[in-house]
């Protein structure tokens, strides 16, 4: 995986409809960026659910260009675990933005 710890802003996005995907949430805080970025996996290989469908994508911009993944609440890019403290990070900023 790139490196993301100089991401600047993340904004996670609702790709159900690639089409008219919208952004759910966007993060530019410093702080809120590091400590989402701190809560990813390193090299951690996870289970991969097998048909699983991922109608969630994770935008870090960064100096060297954007990075995206997709997620769902069980995998991290496919490959990787969902870290369950992200994920629940997530669903808290993705509620308080949403009215
Ligand atoms: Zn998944």
């Amino acid at each position: 995986m790139q490196s993301l710890e100089n991401a600047t802003e993340i904004s996670f996005w609702d790709v159900r409809d690639w089409n008219s995907r919208k952004c759910l949430v966007r993060v530019t805080r410093r702080d809120e960026v590091q400590r989402l970025v701190s809560l990813l996996p390193g090299e951690r290989w996870g289970d991969q659910r097998p048909g699983c469908e991922h109608i969630l994508l994770a935008v870090f911009k960064t100096p060297a260009g954007n990075v995206e993944i997709d997620f769902c609440m069980a995998c991290f890019g496919g490959e990787h675990q969902m870290p369950k403290e992200f994920y629940a990070a997530f669903e808290k900023l993705r509620g308080k933005h949403e009215s």
